[in-house]
């Protein structure tokens, strides 16, 4: 692990306010919170600490802007996600910015960040113009039967902070093609961005009420937000925990759900494996946004014949990898999202290390200068790592590596899916029918062969068992916001 420079100065957003109903307002409490540095521990900048009563304005808002936006036409919507997606391209650098400020990553990533929103923001405008009904053949000779797709109404989409851009967009973006209205409630460590998003989305002319944005403490607002009938769809991506409580607590309005929720995603290297490219795709599967991410590579199932080679490997990856305020540009790791979080590693590697795990590197939290003000965590490998530990049975959302060595195909893949949650699975081999054998049995929502970029604007997004319901991006993403209606038509007698 190699120090980079100590922070530049921190960003100082402007004291943002809420957006409702076409206004941006502050909570009616007049309350704020602070959003934290987690490189530094500055304060980025106070969002509004709205409540339920302001979530349900934003219903307000959004239950009546629903009326004319679910009737305006596919043309006027993509040109609205088109300027949507131009100004939030001008802004990257300013908005980049913020998410490192507030979030953590590397600039480098934030832009990838932002570039992906663009993505989601064009391609949306294209397939929403492509919600195509059905002619159904029908059995009777004085009937017709067709279908056609109809927005589902107001949608509540409540969004984690570790892509805090990109998970707002994800859900905002099919919501307002297939003519939906929407209410975002984003976590409480990435206000700002979600805001600035919103920014975005008024500045492009959005209608008052198409998209409304409410910051502020989660039961409040998810309490009022799920309790009203006028919401009939709830987006969710977060952990599995709070996905199933919110799916249970959608069960008493019948809401329409989509759940992104958590993972533990094996990463399996057969002894056949091209070892640069596996190598390659731990550095990215396994320390990009510093392992907080859902797709995040939590278990490496390593052969024995190579599990010491790919080891050593990884050690020297984590040892290089650079690691300090993510606005040095060569910083490669940036601090975790906060202290809770490094505790939460720190305590996972220990439970492991107690167990038997070996540290190849790493191992614990950075507290000395010039990490000593964020939430820093060192890139971190263990080996020796066995089924027992915690961190083979939870999400890690950290820099942390557990090496598994294995001997046979069968035995890694009963491993690999040995965990309540399905959501990404990475298999290195260069056997073509190994791996697609793989590819069949995993029981996932996503497999990366080779290749660990298992997420695209044009492609489905999501898991299995408890990882979650529903896919977002690509064309299952718009069908999340759509409903189909039947029409039955009598056409009397013959000509
Ligand atoms: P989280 O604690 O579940 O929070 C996610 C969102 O839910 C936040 O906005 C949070 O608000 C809100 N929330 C929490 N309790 C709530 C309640 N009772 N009612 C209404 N809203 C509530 O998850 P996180 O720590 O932010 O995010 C990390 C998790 O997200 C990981 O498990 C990761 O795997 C998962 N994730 C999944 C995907 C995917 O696509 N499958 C993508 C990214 C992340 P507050 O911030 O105000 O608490």
């Amino acid at each position: 692990m190699v120090t980079t420079a100590t922070a530049s100065a921190t960003v100082h957003a402007p004291d943002a306010l809420m957006l409702v109903g076409g206004r941006w307002v502050a909570a009616r409490s007049g309350a704020t919170f602070p959003s934290v540095d987690p490189a530094t521990g500055a304060i980025v900048g106070e969002a509004p600490a709205g409540e339920g009563a302001d979530a349900t304005l934003a219903v307000d808002a959004a239950h009546e802007a629903f009326a004319s936006w679910s009737r305006t036409t596919v043309h006027e919507r993509a040109a609205l996600l088109r300027r949507v997606a131009a100004i939030l391209g001008g802004r990257e650098g300013m908005l980049a910015e913020l998410i490192t400020a507030e979030q953590g990553k590397p600039l480098g990533e934030a832009r990838n960040e932002l570039r992906f929103c663009c993505h989601l923001l064009e391609w949306y405008a294209e397939e929403g113009r492509r919600a195509y009904g059905q002619w159904i053949p029908d059995p009777l000779a004085d009937r017709r039967l067709l279908t056609m797709r109809r927005p589902v109404g107001v949608a509540a989409a409540i969004t984690p902070w570790n892509v805090p851009a990109s998970m707002v967009v994800r859900k905002a973006a099919p919501a307002i093609a297939a003519g939906c209205t929407v209410v975002v409630k984003p976590a409480e460590q990435t206000p700002l961005v979600a805001l600035a998003v919103a920014r975005a989305f008024d500045d492009a002319g959005t209608p008052p009420g198409v998209l409304n944005v409410v910051t502020g403490g989660p039961e409040p607002i998810g309490a009022a937000l799920l309790a009203d009938v006028r919401v009939r769809k709830l987006t969710f991506t977060g952990s599995t925990e709070v996905g199933r409580a919110l799916l249970r607590a959608s069960a008493d309005t019948v809401k329409r759900v989509s759940l992104e929720l958590g993972g533990n995603a094996p990463f399996v290297v057969f002894d056949d494996a091209d070892l640069d490219a596996a190598v390659a795709g731990l550095r990215a599967a396994k320390f990009r946004n510093g392992g907080q991410t859902c797709v995040s590579a939590n278990r490496v199932f390593v052969h024995h014949d190579v599990a010491a080679q790919l080891g050593a490997r990884l050690r020297a990856l984590a040892w290089e990898l650079r690691v300090g305020d993510g606005r040095a540009p060569e910083t490669e790791i940036g601090p975790l999202v906060d202290r809770r979080a490094v505790e939460k590693v720190a305590a996972a590697v220990e439970d492991a290390v107690a167990r038997g795990a070996r540290v190849l590197t790493g191992g614990s939290a950075l507290t000395e200068p010039p990490y000593d003000a964020g939430s820093f965590f060192a890139p971190t490998v263990l080996a020796g790592v066995h089924s027992e530990m915690r961190l083979v049975q939870e999400e890690i959302f950290g820099p942390v590596a557990p090496l598994i060595a294995f001997d046979d195909a069968r035995e890694v893949l009963e491993a690999a899916n040995a965990t309540p949650y399905g959501l990404t699975a990475y298999v290195y081999t260069r056997d073509l029918r190994r791996a697609l054998r793989m590819a069949e049995e995993l029981d996932v929502g996503m497999v990366g062969i080779n290749d660990t970029r298992v997420s695209a604007a044009e492609a489905p997004f999501g898991g299995t068992k408890q990882s979650g319901l529903g896919r977002e991006g690509g064309r299952e993403g718009l069908d999340e916001f759509l409903e189909t209606r039947l029409v039955a038509l009598g056409l009397g007698e013959p000509l």
